[in-house]
């Protein structure tokens, strides 16, 4: 029976193929999780790999209101949440669980049949985590749950002030940035930008993020204003410059390697 990829002609994950998968539960990074998929058979399948890779307890539930109690009342460590549901959409629930203090920082990855990436970037504006668009593999979503927790536990320690990548210095407290041991000038907006993707490295930030961090109440009409800064910032910073993805559609990614 193949479940996770009936929507499309692709590769097809079944029950029976899923024993043959490589699972290696990670007892330390153990967490409570919900997840929100209306469709039954999804959601055992996702379920039971995420118990196989060592989480537990795992509570499904099939509604959007169903979703909002449970993640109130039961505060899982993070939630996977499918946009696609009746009466109230995933989009609604990350709307609501953002805007609620008990359950702002509750790390979401969204699932979804919606490949669009409208959907992707409002998403991520919303403030989830992670996407992962159906059809997809078990192992993939494992491998982005696992991510999503070490970031949201790494964030709980305050970011370092000084980042040291394999060119790249960046004293952000100090105000002082290097390439290979040579100083770069940076204007005030370039240092916040490299500041706001060093902060969040791994992430993918939205044009619109970046804008409402970086520029706050200044925030230029125009969304281009961050790819003509982002262009400037590349160049200053030369080989380094490969750290920052440019994420096609959607914005960028500063990446550790
Ligand atoms: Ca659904």
């Amino acid at each position: 029976m193949s479940v996770l990829t009936r929507d499309r002609d692709l590769p097809v994950v079944s029950r029976s193929g899923m024993a043959a998968l490589d699972y290696s539960p990670r007892g330390p990074s153990r967490a409570r999780i919900l997840v929100v998929e209306d469709e039954t058979d999804i959601a055992d399948l996702v379920r039971h790999a995420l118990e196989r890779d060592g989480h537990g307890p795992v509570e499904v539930v099939t509604t959007g209101d169903e979703a909002l109690r449970s993640a109130i009342d039961w505060r899982p460590d993070l939630i996977v949440l499918d946009l696609n549901l009746p009466v109230l959409s995933g989009f609604d629930v990350c709307r609501i669980l953002r805007a609620r203090p008990g359950t702002s920082s509750i790390p979401i990855v969204i699932l979804t049949a919606r490949a669009a990436e409208t959907d992707r970037v409002s998403g991520l504006d919303l403030g989830a985590d992670d996407f992962i668009t159906k059809p997809f593999s078990l192992r993939e979503l494992t491998a982005r749950v696992r991510a999503v927790l070490r970031r949201a536990r790494a964030e709980v320690e305050p970011p370092s002030a000084v980042y040291e990548g394999p060119l790249l210095r960046a004293d952000f407290e100090g105000v002082a940035i290097s390439v290979a041991g040579r100083p770069v000038d940076l204007t005030r907006r370039e240092f916040d930008l490299l500041r706001c993707l060093v902060e969040n490295r791994n992430r993918v930030l939205t044009r619109g993020r970046l804008l409402e961090r970086v520029w706050g109440h200044d925030r230029p009409v125009e969304d281009r204003s961050v790819d003509v800064h982002m262009g400037r910032l590349r160049a200053k910073l030369g080989p380094a410059a490969v750290q920052i993805e440019t994420v096609i559609g959607i914005g960028y990614r500063f990446t550790d390697q």
